[in-house]
């Protein structure tokens, strides 16, 4: 048993080891990453589904590492935001964004508010203001051509200084929504409080709409909460024509999902905007 044990703690001690090796070497990965400029951004329609009118985009994150291949999000944003690195990445995403957006206006598009996702470290800083206001200025732009998109945990962290945050982003005209909507813990009551312009209904309840009921009576719920806020709303993984019907007839018309169009690299997004969507 003794021998065992010994054993069982190597293994540990082994596997406490391969993790931390592979954690210095993701951290030195990303790091190279943005200094190589291995990120590049999709952006995914936000839709007026009477319309078909693209009224928003979102950018979204994607990693093409010569070394690991093709890293979705969901693999190096936690950790980036447990290691720090994640400060620099909002950063260049901020600045990629209004470098399109510039590019965009160069070009003689007029393209809809681009919605850029913050991560909490970064929005409780005083510094996040000033980043974004000279990623603005740099590119000539105005506030208006940006929204953030910030989780409800995120803003509840530090109420007070997300109040002050978000007053100071809405000063300078750039939008806040409230990303997977329904999912945090949230008191409903801060709403009232803070600046707050879109709430992001989660994808997990729009799954359920034709589903179960539970899915389709939340989504009501927010709906009609955000209407008679007026908030604007957009429905998040909008994938079927039942869930776009289901949407429209309780008064929700701004959808984001497949059914519509896949987050796109900026080439082809850039014929969407000038073509419009295939319809
Ligand atoms: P999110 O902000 O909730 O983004 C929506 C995710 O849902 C995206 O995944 C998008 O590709 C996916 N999606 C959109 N429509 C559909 C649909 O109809 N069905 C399904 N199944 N999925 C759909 P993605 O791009 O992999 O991003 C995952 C998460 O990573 C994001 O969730 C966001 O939290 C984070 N993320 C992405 N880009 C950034 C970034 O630039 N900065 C930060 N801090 N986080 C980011
Ligand atoms: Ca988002
Ligand atoms: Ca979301
Ligand atoms: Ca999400």
């Amino acid at each position: 048993a003794k021998k065992e044990g010994r054993n069982n703690a190597q293994f540990f001690m082994q596997a406490l080891n391969d993790a931390a090796c592979e954690r210095l070497l993701l951290e030195r990965q990303l790091r190279k990453a943005l200094a190589n400029e291995e990120f590049v951004l999709y952006y995914q329609p936000q839709v007026d589904a009477d319309s078909g009118r693209i009224v928003g985009l979102e950018a979204l994150i994607r990693w093409q590492s010569p070394e690991l291949g093709f890293v979705p999000p969901v693999s190096f944003i936690p950790f980036a935001e447990e290691s720090g690195q994640i400060m620099l990445i909002d950063e260049w995403v901020v600045h990629a964004v209004c470098r399109q957006i510039a590019a965009w206006r160069a070009q003689g598009i007029t393209p809809p508010r681009v919605a850029v996702n913050l991560s909490g470290c970064h929005f409780l800083k005083k510094s996040l203001v000033e980043m974004v206001a000279e990623c603005l200025q740099n590119f000539g732009l105005e506030g208006r051509h940006l929204e953030v998109e910030l989780t409800e945990g995120v803003i509840m962290r530090d109420v007070e200084q997300a109040t002050a945050t978000l007053a100071d982003l809405k000063r300078m005209g750039v939008t806040v929504s409230i990303d997977d909507f329904g999912t945090g813990y949230s008191s409903l009551s801060y709403l009232r409080r803070f600046p707050i312009d879109t709430l992001k209904i989660d994808r997990s309840f729009i799954t359920g709409v034709t589903k179960d009921a539970d899915g389709a009576a939340i989504t009501t719920a927010i709906i009609s909460m955000a209407t008679s806020m007026r908030l604007d709303i957009v429905a998040e993984g909008v994938e079927t024509a039942e869930q776009m019907t289901f949407l429209l007839d309780h008064g929700c018309a701004v959808m984001q999902g497949y059914l519509f169009c896949r987050p796109a690299p900026p080439e082809e997004v850039t014929r969407l905007l000038v073509d419009g969507l295939p319809m």
